[in-house]
């Protein structure tokens, strides 16, 4: 089990830290140095620019226990277990998980709109390219704890994000030499 760009947050493991260093600002977010960069390349890579949106950075535990307080509001106890972290929980405390979204006048901020057409869907082809993964994939949600997440990326950077991609797996199975079973 490794820490940096591999550090493995989930329902059980919870975020080791509070803020990450080197956090920088990215398309209105916050994102660690190295993959605000590689976030940058990805869309410039695509063109982007104006398409993409970053909807959701870095997040504090305290922001993650907002939005888990106000989904469950919302949206009920069903949705909320489904898409949004327990605080403490969240990839978004790592500073290496972004959200994106296509660019819309009404921006769904936990469910963005990132279609697989179009500049969406060649940000998703080349993402493994600039380090990486769609998190939590269809099919994976007993291993990863959370439904099918089309908009949430997860920075692991090279090559581990080709790897992972390649092979269909998630990041909880990678890190365990891609067995899977939890
Ligand atoms: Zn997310």
């Amino acid at each position: 089990m490794s820490g940096g760009n591999l550090i493995l947050v989930n329902a059980r493991r919870p975020c080791p830290f509070t803020v990450p260093k080197d956090l920088e600002p990215v398309k209105g977010v916050l994102l660690r140095r190295e993959a605000a960069r590689a976030l940058e390349r990805l869309i410039a890579c695509v063109d982007g620019e104006n398409e993409i949106i970053a909807v959701s950075g870095w997040r504090s535990e305290k922001e993650q226990a907002e939005i888990y307080r106000s989904s469950l509001k919302e949206n009920g106890p069903d949705f909320t277990e489904k898409y949004v972290a327990l605080p403490g929980h969240s990839e978004h405390q790592t500073g290496l998980a972004v959200d994106v979204g296509l660019n819309l006048p009404d921006i769904d901020f936990i469910c963005p709109a990132f279609p697989e057409s179009g500049v969406c869907g060649l940000f998703r082809r080349r993402a493994a390219d600039f380090g990486f993964v769609l998190r939590y994939p269809p099919g994976k949600e007993t291993v990863t704890g959370i439904a099918h997440e089309p908009w949430h990326f997860r920075y692991v950077g090279q090559p581990h994000s080709k790897i992972i991609t390649e092979r269909g797996l998630t990041l909880e199975e990678y890190l365990e030499g891609g067995g899977g079973n939890e």
